[in-house]
């Protein structure tokens, strides 16, 4: 099928991209990576009056890190989160290990992480990923810039926080310190599907015991969720050795969270090949194997910094 008639407008600053959403109430779209966008608008799906393409604005193309934060810009493609080193410390780990997951090759040399954040496909790795750690959307409108915590910018599939003349600039997340590991593990039908489920986990150990954990589940509810319920009962639990075997035991604390997040943190959709049951088991296990590849991942960091590596 072929799209419906457009107008086209190719902005070169933001102002002129934020004064083409506002104008005249036309129902527009944003074309960033167009991943999501050009596919739906192929398949009638979506029919905006009015595309505005954002590639041609210099001042997006940017990333960036200033104190404990990162800041992405809206231009900057999936791909680019490929090598660890693009990002420090463990968040740049966080990153390359859920961005292999995201479709392929040429899909992450186009798609944005912003992009991502505009469509809020609830199975979508970045934004699992925003709601756990507090990213922060930014957004420019004609009354001027917002930012929008992204536990409160996801309200279902394809809705969030943003309005129809807010351009999103930039995703800001947080560095992590060397003392926290992390993990992101990912389970699909087949490789270049989207995912039935999917977990990220960082853990932060202090003398020996978790003091901070962070959940991301992916596809576990009609929108990102963080598992708050699951993190709550690894506070103050001693990590001692990561465990090895390919089952956890039951009473390990990890295992004990991936029941947890399962049942009280998600809220699973039946979907073709996964119904809600079969959803809530793979949440539980995957919830504890991504602890426990975030507690070796921490234990390796810390092993490395004492060795001066
Ligand atoms: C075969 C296939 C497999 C895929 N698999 C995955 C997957 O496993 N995981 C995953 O997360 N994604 C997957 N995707 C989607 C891909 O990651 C997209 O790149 C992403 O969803 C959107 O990014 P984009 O830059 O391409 O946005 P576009 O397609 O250009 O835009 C998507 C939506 O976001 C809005 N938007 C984009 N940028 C902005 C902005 N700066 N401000 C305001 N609104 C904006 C647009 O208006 C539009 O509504 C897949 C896509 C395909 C085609």
């Amino acid at each position: 099928m072929k799209p419906a008639a457009f107008d086209y407008v190719v902005p070169r600053t933001v102002q002129e991209a934020v004064d083409a959403l506002g104008d005249a109430g036309r129902k527009a779209q944003v074309l960033a990576g167009g991943q999501s966008l050009i596919l739906e608008m192929h398949l009638q799906r979506i029919r905006p009056e009015l595309v505005v393409d954002i590639n041609r604005i210099a001042e997006l193309d940017h990333m960036g890190v200033d104190d404990s934060t990162l800041r992405v810009g809206a231009l900057i493609r999936h791909r680019v989160f490929e090598s660890a080193e693009a990002v420090p410390g463990p968040l740049g780990t966080l990153l390359s290990r859920a961005v292999v997951n995201i479709a392929h090759p040429p899909i992450r040399s186009r798609g944005t992480m912003a992009g991502s954040f505009g469509w809020a496909h609830p199975a979508s790795e970045w934004c699992a990923i925003g709601v756990a750690l507090d990213a922060v959307v930014e957004l420019r409108g004609p009354e001027g810039v917002r930012e929008v915590a992204a536990g409160d910018y996801f309200h279902g599939p394809y809705q969030t926080a943003r309005r129809p003349q807010e351009l999103i600039t930039s995703v800001r997340l947080p560095l992590l310190g060397d003392d926290t590991g992390v993990g992101f593990i990912e389970h699909r039908r087949t490789h270049f599907c989207f995912a039935q489920v999917a977990v990220a986990a960082t853990l932060t150990v202090r003398d020996g015991v978790i003091s901070e954990a962070r959940i991301g589940l992916v596809n576990s509810a009609d929108r990102p969720v963080r598992a708050r319920a699951a993190e709550q009962t690894l506070i103050g639990a001693e990590v001692g050795s990561p465990p090895t075997g390919y089952r956890l035991p039951d009473n390990h604390p990890f295992a004990q969270a991936g029941r947890i997040a399962a049942e009280q943190d998600a809220a699973p959709l039946a979907e073709p090949f996964a119904d809600v049951e079969y959803k809530r088991q793979a949440i539980a296990v995957l919830v504890g194997r991504t602890l426990s590849e975030a507690a070796a991942d921490q234990r390796s960091r810390v092993a490395a910094l004492k060795e001066g590596r």
